[in-house]
């Protein structure tokens, strides 16, 4: 479907749970998380619903998400009947990887296209520590069985945070010379809990730029919130995801759905349309998304001074 400014929405990023087996710091709080009852969370055949509505306002790529999407109950099933949609072409999952190992074949199989892995950082103290007690080998050892599956590229997100990462630049950058991996260094949102960080924790992806010699190659995908660069030498890529700036705002082709029933025209804004009470009849799921997609607003407003950051925190939205 195309929106009031022209731009063509067929993405749509589906969280399946608000639960998550790590407590990165900049995404979700220590403890105090309220645990949503059952009947609040989308079952299993409303995700499915949701994703055929979505497919006949045009919706062609789904990304599974959350939370950690790899501790939603019959995960595998879910891509199986998500992909098996008409209209569908690509379902992809952004994954912190630690149990990844225990599906990958099985999601191939059950028609994953792409993995987007989730990783601040290579060395295992760090990690230990932004995730509040994740162990860095389950991630690592699975980055060689996501390559040889055939998911490629392999995408590897990293969120720069001052203080914590910079000097490990290089080290991710080295990752795409001789392998088929896509490095995206994201700049941090002021979101829930890292709305609480102090501007110090804010690192420009330019510093990137500042650190590695780099070549800029055109995008892949116009509606690609990335800027493209790659080594001399590379196989792989680079990019580099300024969400603060409002460059990508033009082409935004997404919409998201959280585990709790909303959909989301923006990921920076509070605006939310209750999908809950449409369940039961397709046709008003289909008229809940167009209207989403219908309010899409031009751009986000993190830049005005009025801005206030939005409250829910991302494992409650789906990044
Ligand atoms: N648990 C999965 C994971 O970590 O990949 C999926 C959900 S997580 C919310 C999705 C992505 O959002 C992760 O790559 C995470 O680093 C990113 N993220 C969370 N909070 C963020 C923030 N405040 N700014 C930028 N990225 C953030
Ligand atoms: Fe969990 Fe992903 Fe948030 Fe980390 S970034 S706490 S892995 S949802």
């Amino acid at each position: 479907m195309i929106d009031k400014y022209n731009r063509t929405i067929d993405y749509m990023r589906l969280s399946v749970t608000d639960r998550c087996n790590l407590r990165c710091k900049y995404c979700m709080p220590e403890s105090g998380v309220s645990k949503k009852l059952h009947r609040e969370i989308l079952r299993h055949e409303e995700l499915v619903e949701i994703v055929k509505a979505g497919a006949q306002v045009g919706i062609k790529k789904i990304r599974l998400t959350g939370g950690e999407p790899l501790i939603r109950k019959n995960i595998v099933e879910l891509v199986k009947e998500i992909s098996n949609v008409e209209g569908i072409n690509e379902v992809t999952m952004t994954t912190n990887g630690l149990l990844l190992k225990n599906y990958l074949n099985d999601l191939k199989e059950a028609g994953l296209t792409r993995i987007n892995l989730s990783l601040d950082t290579l060395k295992s103290d760090r990690y230990k520590s932004i995730t509040r007690g994740g162990n860095i080998e389950d991630v690592l050892s699975c980055i060689p069985l996501i390559l040889a599956a055939g998911l490629s590229p392999l995408k590897i997100n990293v969120v720069l945070i001052g203080g914590f990462n910079e000097d490990e630049i290089s080290d991710f950058v080295e990752l795409t010379r001789h392998q088929n991996i896509e490095v995206r260094f994201i700049e941090l949102m002021p979101i829930g809990e890292a709305s609480r960080w102090t501007n110090d924790k804010f690192v420009s992806n330019q510093k990137v730029l500042e650190v590695v010699e780099l070549i800029k190659i055109d995008k892949t995908h116009p509606s690609s919130p990335a800027e493209y660069y790659k080594l001399k030498d590379g196989v792989g890529k680079v990019g580099l995801i300024n969400p603060i700036s409002c460059s990508f705002c033009v082409d935004c082709n997404r919409i998201r759905v959280t585990s709790d029933g909303k959909v989301k025209p923006c990921l920076h804004s509070d605006q939310e349309i209750e999908l809950m009470k449409a369940l039961r009849n397709h046709e008003d799921i289909v008229k809940i998304l167009r209207v989403a997609i219908t309010s899409k607003p031009k751009e986000h407003l993190i830049n005005d001074k009025e801005y206030k950051p939005i409250t829910r925190d991302m494992n409650r939205i789906g990044g």
